[in-house]
């Protein structure tokens, strides 16, 4: 762990194109989730900050950036992803000391952050109007138009991959943006800001104010200058988030997490889902939009899936971010105590297998044993509630039916998958489990940059990544001439 790699001024805040005090002059610890030390200071950004920074986003779209051409904003976002490759150790230890993560996931984490921003800047000049036929002597067309300035408010599980999401896409089309991430967690944040500054980003069109929720994040999801707010975190902030954006009619993305299943029938093939089986519950510590913390798996291998993931479970280690074990801290003390409280919860169900916290793990880190409960109802608590933590449940069925019918019993409907070699059943299931993403004999098809992500019901609404971004990012212009 090091703050050598810190090459900016981590207690300032990035608005229109330079490094700034906050108006208040007030900063806030920015917590190590590995040893409980604080790395640094951050800016405690707030109602004025926001102001300036939504103020320095307008003056950007009326200056060069309005007058780039779609190519020319593309090739901008093209070399802000070259220099986050050149970068991509740099910003990886920087992820992984702030967020916790386990080195090599963090560096995955960064190259998908360039990776981001290549496939939006290559997509800059790709969304297209169309000609509508129309009444005799008419010419009518549609014009895809920037909202303006787009407000970001993102969480600290993956910061690098969120902005990539979302201030890629919003910057592909021309807006400019003003980036609330997360207190615990920010500084690759103001290390991407700094990189789009040196990739000649014009002033103003990328500001980062950080700072706590109920302050810089309030201030800037209420704000009457924001024309669309992207928000991805917790339901309960997402209700507020979508309440605030009614008072001034705009549009909302939620991306608010889920329950996210995977199905495992009698004729799976086990060896290849095993993997993906745990992982998906454990990467990031659990800590994961997507997330899978239920696992749903038909008698006939019920035991054998249980206890081979139990066996991956025991030798499961728990350390350090910089350590690289397969699974790091949590973020803090109160996420610790959350998911503790969850698996308190879980005292009268079978506890099937925990990984181990190694023993020279520092005193202060906030670890979790992974956790895998068996015998679980699917209406328990642990099957029903987003936990954001290394737990996970395993569900026994008996039918296509009832595994559809667990699958879908959540208020959540974000991400699922099915194991089977059927392929009528896969196709049945693709259509009927609600989830805005479905994986057949896979999970998370390795991030998909590509793939559009977004859920149904608790999980929010709108769709981040792949090209359908683009229009969500944009709204759209009909024209109509007459001209006989
Ligand atoms: P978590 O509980 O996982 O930390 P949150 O939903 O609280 O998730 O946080 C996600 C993001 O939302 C963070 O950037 C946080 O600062 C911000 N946030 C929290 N509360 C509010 C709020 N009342 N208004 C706007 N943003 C908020």
């Amino acid at each position: 762990m090091s703050t050598e790699d810190i090459w900016f001024d981590p207690s300032l805040c990035f608005i229109g194109g330079a490094w700034v005090d906050p108006v208040a002059g007030q900063t806030l610890d920015l917590g190590n989730p590995s040893d409980g030390t604080v790395i640094c200071q951050i800016a405690r950004g707030g109602q004025e900050d926001v102001d300036h920074a939504v103020a320095a986003a307008e003056e950007a779209l009326h200056g060069p950036w309005a007058r780039m051409t779609a190519p020319e904003r593309g090739r901008i976002l093209a070399k802000i992803g070259q220099l986050v490759l050149d970068n991509a150790d740099t910003l990886a230890r920087l992820e992984a000391m702030d967020v916790g993560k386990p080195l090599k996931q963090a560096k995955a984490d960064a190259l998908a952050l360039a990776r981001y921003m290549e496939f939006y800047g290559g997509a800059a000049d790709k969304l297209h109007g169309h000609t509508i036929p129309y009444l005799d002597g008419y010419t009518v067309y549609t014009l895809r138009e920037p909202h303006g300035v787009t407000g970001h408010i993102i969480p600290w599980n993956y910061p690098m991959q969120i902005i990539g999401r979302s201030v890629g896409a919003a910057l592909a089309m021309g807006n400019a943006a003003v980036l609330k991430p997360a207190e615990e967690a920010c500084l690759t944040a103001l290390a991407f800001a700094d990189l789009a500054r040196q990739a000649g980003l014009p002033e103003g069109v990328l500001n980062v104010v950080p700072g706590l929720g109920a302050e810089a994040g309030a201030a800037l999801s209420a704000h009457a200058g924001v024309n669309h707010v992207s928000f991805t975190g917790s339901v309960g902030v997402g209700k507020l988030i979508q309440r605030q954006a009614s008072e001034n009619i705009v549009p909302v993305t939620l991306e608010l997490g889920g329950k996210s299943p995977q199905l495992v029938f009698d004729d799976a093939d086990i060896d290849a889902a095993l993997p993906f089986l745990v992982n998906a519950g454990v990467q990031n510590a659990g800590q994961t939009c997507s997330a899978s913390s239920r696992i749903l798996v038909q008698r006939g291998v019920f035991d054998e899936v249980l206890d081979r993931m139990a066996a991956r479970y025991g030798d499961l280690q728990v350390g350090p971010a910089m350590a690289d074990l397969d699974v790091g801290p949590l973020i803090s003390a109160r996420q610790k105590d959350i998911v503790e409280g969850f698996i308190a919860q879980g005292a009268s169900l079978e506890k099937a297998a925990q990984g181990q916290v190694v023993t020279d793990a520092p005193d202060g880190g906030h670890y979790v044993a992974p956790t895998l409960f068996a015998g679980v109802s699917p209406g328990h608590v642990l099957a029903q509630e987003e936990i954001f933590g290394p737990v996970q449940v395993v569900i026994p069925f008996d039918d296509e039916a009832e595994a559809l019918s667990i699958a879908n019993g959540t208020q959540f409907g974000l991400v699922a998958s099915v194991w089977s070699r059927e392929g009528a059943r896969q196709m049945r299931l693709a259509k009927a489990l609600r989830a805005g993403q479905v994986f057949l004999n896979n999970y998370g098809a390795g991030g998909g940059v590509e793939l559009p992500f977004g859920g149904t019901g608790l999980s929010g609404h709108g769709r981040e990544k792949g090209f359908e971004a683009l229009y969500g990012f944009s709204t759209l212009k009909t024209v109509a001439a007459l001209h006989g």
